[in-house]
């Protein structure tokens, strides 16, 4: 995909509050723990913050001209990220502060099923797959 250079994360610190996990200069976070360096909505040491993950890392909305400029994770309380798994590719939403939109999720679906995407999702806490029977057949345990 094209990357989208109009797009900009701003305000946006879904990636940093505990959503999706990494680690930061050696202090992990993960679901339910937000990074060490968040600090009052903002990264703390912005501008010294690592390169791996926060510098790489970049979410579908900011890089795939596919997702509607509506479906930006601050606004919508969910994150896009493309995943691989055993050679597979995905598509993964992760919510991130409220249970998923049904707008969101509609539109998730109708475009994985157009594009022959593998898709997983979260509703609720739920994890939900969508895809190739190879993805289906995957070992997720
Ligand atoms: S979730 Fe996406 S838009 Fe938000 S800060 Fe992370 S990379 Fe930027
Ligand atoms: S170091 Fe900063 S940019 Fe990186 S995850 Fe933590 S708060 Fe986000």
């Amino acid at each position: 995909m094209e990357a989208n250079l109009a797009r900009e994360c701003g305000t946006c610190t879904k990636c940093c509050e505990g959503w999706l996990h990494g680690n930061a200069y050696g202090k992990p976070f993960w679901r339910g723990r937000p990074c060490h360096y968040l600090s009052a909505g903002k990264c703390s040491i912005y501008g010294n913050h690592p390169e791996d993950p926060c510098k790489t890392f970049k979410c579908q909305w900011l890089t795939n001209n596919d997702i509607p400029g509506w479906m930006k994770p601050d606004d919508i309380n969910a994150i896009f990220t493309s995943r691989t798994k055993d050679g597979l590719d995905y598509l993964e939403i992760t919510e991130a502060g409220e249970k998923l939109h049904v707008e969101v999720l509609s539109w998730a679906i109708m475009y994985a099923l157009q594009h022959n995407i593998n898709l997983q999702y979260a509703i609720d806490g739920g994890t939900n797959r969508i895809g190739s029977s190879a993805f289906l057949a995957l070992n997720w345990s």
